[in-house]
């Protein structure tokens, strides 16, 4: 009796050839090209953006503007590198002229992102800024109240440990919040070296978000 083919594993790689021509979303239209994520596929860190901005629509890589040279400092401060960890955004796809993601176009592609994190595995998944903390909390409070406080949750089918941290743009427009951002990065290796059972910190009931944003707020980096 001959015994049944199993199908090879999608890799990571093959995974992101096939979004390399998503149409799911009116993103598809103004884009130049799909930015998947970047990174070691095999990594126990996972940063989530927001949203391929002009640099990276032109090159393909995530965090390749202001923001991302921020990030590889934060990353340096911790003695890790590009190459260590994975980087992603909620949207694959840049907003017209940087806008807010759109309730429907992250509905439309968090399924890539949902699938990155089942391929890669990692323990870690430190969410930078408003959208990818919300969405990945299932959760409606906002980056100012939860950035640093690790939560026990299972995403995508795994026992991972979210990390909300502010976006790194968010230094950008204001300094003082870097030396925020240095200080729950320094946490990292702490939370990298707990493995896949974490222990979760109590977070504080949800509270609706204010009804008028704060500028920065406005920006969707709080
Ligand atoms: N901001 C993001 O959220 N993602 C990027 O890739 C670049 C800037």
């Amino acid at each position: 009796m001959s015994a049944m083919p199993v199908a090879p594993a999608e890799t990571l790689e093959a995974y992101g050839a096939a979004t390399a021509g998503c149409t799911r979303c009116r993103l598809a239209k103004g884009r130049t090209q799909v930015v998947f994520g970047a990174g070691n596929p095999r990594a126990d860190l996972m940063f989530v953006g927001e949203a391929p901005g002009f640099h990276e629509d032109k090159q393909g890589i995530p965090f390749v503007g202001q923001a991302g040279k921020l990030l590889d400092g934060l990353l340096a401060g911790v003695q890790l590198r590009r190459e260590d960890v994975y980087i992603a955004n909620v949207l694959k796809c840049r907003p017209p002229g940087n806008r807010d993601p759109q309730q429907d176009e992250i509905e439309s592609c968090e399924r890539h992102l949902f699938r990155q994190i089942e391929l890669i595995e990692p323990t870690v998944i430190a969410t930078l800024g408003n959208f990818a903390t919300k969405l990945l909390s299932g959760r409606p409070l906002g980056i100012t109240r939860v950035h640093g406080q690790e939560q026990a949750l299972t995403i995508a089918g795994r026992s991972v440990l979210l990390y909300p941290l502010y976006h790194p743009a968010a230094a950008l427009y204001t300094p003082a919040m870097l030396k925020v951002l240095e200080g729950d990065f320094a946490r990292l290796p702490e939370l990298m070296g707990r493995g896949a059972q974490p222990a979760a910190v109590e977070l504080p009931e949800a509270e609706p978000e204010p009804a008028v944003a704060a500028p920065a707020e406005q920006l969707g980096l709080f």
